[in-house]
């Protein structure tokens, strides 16, 4: 068994950030679960699926070969065979996502390749249900929060750097619904599991939310 870290939170929080830090300071793996589900939703999307389709999403993602490598440190992501790691970061993508995500086949598929991941390797994961269902036996788990205005401000200056063009009061809003529905779905909703530490990133630097989560992971060694 590998050493697990769950960082679990709302869109924009800063998760894969940080995430991606820590695995880099701790020379562990970074798994981002989101990014899988990021996959299925286009392999939906591509397929001319809609989100309402339950029946539709659960025969045809078993078609979705979705697997990971790691190039250079960095998670790829295959669907199919193909690297899409390039189509995924879109608010369309993410909002698919977000509604075929609660979908029971969607989720055993993806959870059982989170787990066999973290099996024999230390890893960072992070996403909505890692703490709570993905890796319950975590040896930290984190929550990790900001107010949705900030959360809102953050996912805009990613898309602008990217090149994207977007609009900041339709982003707030895509995120608190998506939040609503990420938090008040049956499957695995998301919320702080018990045994995790809250950490509200609003007034926090990347850095100091960093240093946080290494000061726990020394507590526990
Ligand atoms: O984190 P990211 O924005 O990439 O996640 C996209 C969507 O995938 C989330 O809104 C959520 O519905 C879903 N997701 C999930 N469980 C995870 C990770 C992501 O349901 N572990």
């Amino acid at each position: 068994m590998g050493y697990n870290i769950a960082i679990d939170g709302p869109a924009g929080a800063g998760k894969s950030t940080v995430a991606k830090k820590i695995a880099e300071k701790k020379q562990f793996i970074y798994v981002d679960t989101g990014a899988m589900y990021r996959a299925m939703a286009l392999y939906f999307l591509k397929n001319g699926i809609r989100g309402e389709e339950e029946e539709k999403i659960s025969a045809t993602c078993k078609d979705a070969d979705i697997t990971i490598r790691y190039v250079d440190g960095e998670q790829v992501v295959f669907l199919n065979g193909e690297n899409v790691n390039g189509m995924i970061r879109t608010q369309e993508v993410g909002n698919m996502a977000s509604v075929t995500s609660p979908n029971p086949d969607v989720r055993k598929k993806l959870v059982e390749l989170q787990q066999q991941l973290a099996k024999n390797a230390d890893v960072v994961m992070d996403g909505r249900d890692i703490g709570t269902c993905v890796l319950p036996d975590a040896d930290v788990k984190v929550y990790l929060t900001a107010g949705s205005g900030v959360r809102a401000k953050r996912r805009y200056e990613e898309l602008l750097a990217k090149g994207m063009e977007c609009d900041l009061e339709q982003i707030e809003k895509e995120i608190i619904e998506r939040d609503e529905r990420d938090m008040n779905r049956e499957i695995s909703p998301l919320r702080q599991a018990d045994d995790a530490v809250l950490v509200d990133s609003s007034g926090m630097t990347i850095e100091e939310v960093v240093e946080k989560i290494i000061g726990l992971c020394d507590e526990t060694c």
